[in-house]
């Protein structure tokens, strides 16, 4: 259990989350995704000054399955979500070299539409009027639990999704984002993180093309390689472990989910 040195008078609140981890690498494939309580697959930025809270934040992020990218400071966390095709952003507000209100004002002034959960000081009220009126889709204030960041987060997700509920269908296949189980026709299905990453995102979008460069982006993180080829190997083991055809290869364009009974 870890606890960082809180900011101000402030100390954090960490809930009984034990971390498995004190390095700031997050690259080893095993531990950055795991599976059993992956809430969903999707990429996510952290922007926070204090190294210990950023840490904590990015740990209990990974260990839910997302991919997680971080910065320090508000120029480098502006450059990353102006550059970068995030899901969701958890901003502080209280960051050097430019704060935390000028980057999400500049995010949206040029268009950046992702879900921005903002962390604000308890006692600056200011603080969440200046954020909703900058364009944050939600706020905590610090103290926090990181559960409560996690819950928020998971709910901005699935409101930007579309999706009220945490199981995705499509045919025999479920996929149940809170749990991250898989199963066809009631059968549980063992997939890989990456595997599990890949077969979600489809769901989420399911109905519509999405290319590989999409699923490069959403999926894998700055260091991932970032050749499309892998996509295909992981498509062709996807569709081997569900042995149902609900992955369309759409030539020159990507892979579109449909139900088996509509794919003929
Ligand atoms: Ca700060």
């Amino acid at each position: 259990m870890e606890h960082s040195r809180g900011e101000g008078s402030c100390g954090w609140q960490l809930c009984q989350r034990v971390f498995r981890k004190s390095g700031d690498r997050f690259c080893d494939e095993n531990t950055r995704h795991s599976i059993s309580n992956a809430e969903t697959i999707l990429r996510l930025l952290v922007v926070e000054d204090d190294p210990d809270l950023n840490r904590q934040l990015t740990t209990a992020l990974t260990d839910a399955g997302y991919v997680v990218d971080r910065a320090f400071d508000g120029e480098e966390g502006h450059f990353l979500g102006d550059s970068e095709p995030y899901d969701a952003v958890v901003l502080d507000i209280g960051l050097p070299k430019m704060d935390g209100i000028s980057v999400l004002e500049a995010w949206r002034r040029n268009k950046r539409v992702m879900p921005v959960l903002i962390l604000t000081a308890r006692d600056r009220w200011s603080d969440k009027v200046q954020g909703f009126d900058a364009g944050a889709d939600d706020y905590v204030a610090k103290p926090f639990h990181l559960e409560e960041v996690l819950a928020r987060i998971r709910a901005l997700l699935r409101r930007t999704a579309g999706h009220a509920q945490s199981e995705l269908t499509c045919g025999p296949v479920s996929l149940d984002t809170r749990t991250g189980r898989v199963s066809v026709s009631g059968n549980p299905i063992k997939m890989t993180s990456h595997e599990y990453r890949l077969l979600a995102y489809l769901m989420h979008h399911t109905g519509r093309v999405v290319s590989r460069t999409e699923l490069v982006e959403h999926l894998y993180d700055q260091d991932f390689d970032r050749d499309s080829n892998t996509i295909e190997v992981f498509v062709g083991r996807i569709r081997k472990k569900l042995d149902v055809d609900i992955i369309q290869t759409v030539r020159g364009l990507g892979y579109l989910l449909t139900p088996p009974t509509e794919a003929q």
